[in-house]
Formats: structure tokens, sequence, C-alpha cells
């Protein structure tokens, strides 16, 4: 058993590299894809507990990017090489460019009379400072009574606070991908063209044209109807199936490393094999 998309607290999970590694050998997988948002460093960090434990750590990624006006999450994998040069500094201009819009998200709430500093957010998210730890902060200081409540009244897509932040064209993020050496897989597709089957079938197609490869048919949140129709569309577009539970450790507590939500999940090894062939290291 493998699971090929989780998140560490670099990015926006709660296990750190090291217990995310010991995690994956309690539920007794043979490898694991660490895929935080916009970020290598949980993975860096992990490598050395993965080679202590015996378990095969597989380079990843998940990036937001843009397509028709909504926004599509994209995984990345690097089985044969993890990527240098050209994508770390794109990884970094991609942080910068968050870090600009939380700057801008500041100046606007404190234009509505909230009191809150970028040093505060900054102090729960760190690098990956993004809009749930602003929702902490504003329930912390009695703005909102919970999380949900602090999206809804100032930082949801339509609410008073938002800013826009800059989104990367799908295309690029394929090629992007597909030139440091990487494998892009379409994440939960479940979460695309709010699950309208035949627009879903047409952007698969589309990102097919662009250069990405795999399909995430796997995931914690696919039903066994999901499940079989995304097979069928990674067969029909020539597409990797890949799978993971998107772990979040105690951010998403009902989803377990390996196994999902109740034991919905279990992606077979020759899932990893196949990825591999893909990505042309075997
Ligand atoms: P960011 O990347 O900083 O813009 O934050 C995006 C994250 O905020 C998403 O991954 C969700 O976890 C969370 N989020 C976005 N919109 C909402 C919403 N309306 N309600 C609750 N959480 C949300
Ligand atoms: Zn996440
Ligand atoms: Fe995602
Ligand atoms: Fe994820």
């Amino acid at each position: 058993m493998i699971d090929l998309h989780s998140h560490t607290d670099e990015s926006d999970g709660t296990s750190t590299p090291a217990e995310l590694i010991a995690e994956a050998k309690r539920v007794g997988l043979s490898a694991l894809a660490i895929t935080d948002h916009d970020t290598m460093r949980g993975y860096e960090l992990a490598v050395p507990f993965a080679k202590e434990a015996k378990l095969e750590l597989i380079c990843g990624i998940e990036l937001s990017t843009r397509l028709g006006g909504s926004s599509v999450h994209l995984l990345g994998y690097f089985p044969c090489q993890a990527p240098q040069g050209d994508f770390r500094d794109w990884l970094r201009f991609l942080l910068e460019s968050r870090r600009d819009r939380n700057r801008r998200l500041i100046d606007r709430l404190r234009s509505l009379g909230v009191d809150i500093t970028l040093e505060e957010v900054e102090k729960r998210g760190r690098s990956l400072t993004g809009r749930p730890h602003f929702a902490r902060v504003l329930v912390e200081k009695g703005y909102a009574s919970d999380i949900q409540h602090a999206f809804d009244e100032f930082l949801d897509e339509s609410a008073k606070g938002y800013v826009q932040r800059h989104e990367v064209p799908i295309e690029e993020a394929i090629q992007r991908l597909v030139d440091a050496g990487g494998v892009a897989s379409l994440a939960h597709p479940v979460r695309v063209a709010k699950n309208d089957w035949t627009k879903l079938t047409q952007y698969v197609g589309r990102m097919a044209e662009m250069g990405m490869k795999a399909i995430e048919v796997y995931h914690s949140d696919h039903s066994p109807e999901n499940v079989a129709f995304y097979l069928s569309l990674a067969e029909k577009c020539g597409l990797t199936p890949t799978g993971g539970s998107d772990f979040h450790g105690g951010n998403k507590p009902n989803i377990q490393l390996g196994t999902g939500q109740r034991g919905n999940l279990r992606v077979p090894d020759s899932i990893l094999s196949a990825l591999k062939k893909t990505a042309g290291c075997c």
C-alpha cells in the first residue's frame, strides 16, 4: 500500500516531516509522496528520516492553478529526481507573490477597522502563511466566532476583505513541471467543474493536450462511482492513475494516512511503478 498525497507542517498539515514518516511506517506504507503546497521543504527535511526508516519517499508538490476562471489543484511528482534550479526559483517567486497578497490583505483588513499585523499571522503560518492563518487570528481576537465565520465575513472570495492572489495559469504550471522532469497529475478531480462530468471530461482532455500525464483517481473524497468514472477517463485520455489520502494531520482529522476516510482508500504499489514509467525513470 502506498500514499501519493500528503502534507506536512511546512504547508497546511500538522505533522512534522519526521512525524509523517513515523506515521507512514506505523500504518504500513511501502512508499509515500509528500505533496506540500508550493514548497519542497517538508520533503527535504523528511529525506533522512525516510532513509533511516527504509521507506521509499517520493518528491512531490501541490500547486493552485487557474483554469477557465476557477481554481484547479495540480499535483507534481518527481519520482526519478527532485527538481533543481529554475523550478526552485519559480517556487520562491510563488512564495513571494503569496507574501505580497498577505500584505495587501492586512491593509484591507486594517482599513475595515480590524487590528491585525503581518507578524501575527506569519507567526502561525511561517513561510506558507495563508487565509486559514488569518482566520485563526480573527477568531482569537474576537472578530469572528469561528474559522468559517471568519471566512464568510472577511476572507471568502465573496467577502468584504477579499484580495486576489496571483494564481498560475494551468498551462504554465504543467509546462514548469514537465520542464523540471516531473509528472503533472490532476488533484482530486471531484472538486473540478462542480462535478459536472461532461465539463470535467473536456477540461481533462485540454489538460492532457497541455502535457498533463496523470490523474488522481483514488482520493479520500472519491466515492466508488467517482473512482470508476475517473479510471475510465484516465484510460480514454491516456493518463496514468495516481492516488493518495490528502492527509493534513489534525487540520483534517477524519482523514487517515494511507486509508483515507473510514478506510475508503487503498492505493496499490503498482500505481507507483506505473508513475515511474510515465516519468521515464525505469
Ligand atoms: P490561500 O491559499 O491563502 O488563499 O488559502 C486557501 C485556503 O483557505 C484553502 O485551501 C482552504 O483551506 C481555505 N478556504 C478558502 N475559502 C474558504 C472558505 N470559504 N471557507 C473555509 N475555508 C476556506
Ligand atoms: Zn492542503
Ligand atoms: Fe488540494
Ligand atoms: Fe492536498
